[in-house]
């Protein structure tokens, strides 16, 4: 089957009421669509996912997704995502408002067993609370359990979609509503209590998240002969750090502070200096498992604070380097990031320039 998975993000969100369009607020160190993007991609469900926008540089190019420029209404947006893959072999089409980013894997497969015997499958929630509904002059009460609240993604069998979309001219706040209007069946299934709709601001605090904290302390002694690392940056210096590694300090202390607040004992345990295939391995490496094992527990950061403790290199001249460099590995915005230099007065070893330490404390959301 050649199933397609529209992702609508070019709303102006006028009910968010912020000068970024909320599509492209940062959720879990992520922009807001990225989410069903990537869900999409793991489902491994879909030929192809269109991503319709309002500025389409805000994507970084992959293969498995075409960009397009979305419309003024999202109706309008829906219309240009079918005509984009019109003349491509579709069979089923799947279309979803980016404001919802926590949509599931299971919700995917549920929706598209469905669409074996239905031309148009969509998720629904009850509500708790009581309905009425103005009739006749009068207000009425509704029957709850009657009431369905639909949600995306919502799944069409192209052909009718396409033919229902070439001809509405009206205003509708879903795809659903296409087929309804031309009273045609819809299978409806029950959705995700999850999938929650991002309209307004405060509707980010509904996801239960816990807020864990890590510290994290290093120091490696100063060699000659040996390139000094920051945060990855190289620094020129008369001396580097000595280690099995190439003895990053600040990347260490982040490694630990971070599994620290995931609650995973420490960098030596995952990497033990008795083994051979972690010599001379770059720090940068070695942090790359932790930041993938940070998104399979469904963990975002919220900030990371670093001292260097140090006499020299100057931390000013290589702050926005070394931020730069760690908001790249980690993959997180470098407003989040912030890096303290401190000197010891000449003091001991770190003050005659024989030592580098550093120590930093994050910050995670663990979402449930
Ligand atoms: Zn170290």
């Amino acid at each position: 089957m050649n199933n397609y998975f529209i992702i609508l993000a070019a709303g102006k969100g006028k009910r968010f009421n912020s000068k970024i369009p909320k599509q492209h607020i940062l959720y879990k160190n992520k922009p807001l669509f990225m989410h069903s993007v990537n869900t999409a991609i793991k489902s491994k469900l879909f030929k192809k996912i269109i991503l319709v926008l309002d500025k389409t540089s805000a994507f970084k190019k992959n293969k498995n997704v075409d960009v397009i420029k979305g419309g003024n209404e999202r109706h309008l947006s829906s219309k240009k995502a079918l005509y984009h893959i019109k003349n491509n072999k579709v069979d089923n089409v799947f279309i979803h408002d980016a404001a919802r980013p926590n949509f599931s894997l299971n919700l995917l497969k549920n929706l598209n067993q469905q669409l074996k015997k239905n031309q148009a499958v969509v998720p629904y929630i009850n509500t708790e609370n009581s309905a009425k509904y103005p009739y006749d002059n009068k207000i009425i009460n509704l029957k709850r359990e009657k009431i369905l609240l639909t949600q995306t993604p919502q799944c069409f069998d192209f052909k009718t979609l396409f033919y229902l979309s070439k001809k509405n001219n009206k205003l509708v706040t879903d795809d659903a509503a296409l087929f309804l209007n031309s009273n045609k069946k819809i299978k409806f299934i029950k959705g995700d209590e999850k999938n929650i709709k991002i309209t307004k601001k405060s509707d980010l605090n509904k996801f239960s998240k816990k807020t864990l904290y890590g510290i994290g302390f290093d120091i490696h002694k100063l060699i000659k002969n040996k390139k000094l690392y920051l945060g990855g940056v190289k620094i020129p210096f008369h001396s580097g750090l000595k280690g099995h590694s190439d003895g990053d300090v600040i990347i260490h202390c982040v490694i630990d502070a971070l599994l620290g607040a995931l609650g995973k004992k420490d960098i030596g345990s995952l990497y033990p200096s008795n083994k051979n295939k972690f010599k001379n391995i770059r720090s940068a490496k070695m942090l790359k498992p932790i930041i993938l094992d940070l998104e399979k527990n469904n963990c975002s950061i919220n900030n990371i604070d670093i001292n260097l403790i140090c006499e020299r290199p100057k931390v000013s001249l290589y702050r926005n380097k070394i931020i730069s460099s760690l908001s790249k590995l980690i993959n997180i915005n470098k407003k989040i990031i912030n890096l303290k230099g401190k000197t010891v007065e000449k003091l001991g070893l770190i003050g005659k320039e024989n030592a580098i330490a550093c120590e930093c404390i994050v910050s995670i959301n663990k979402y449930e």
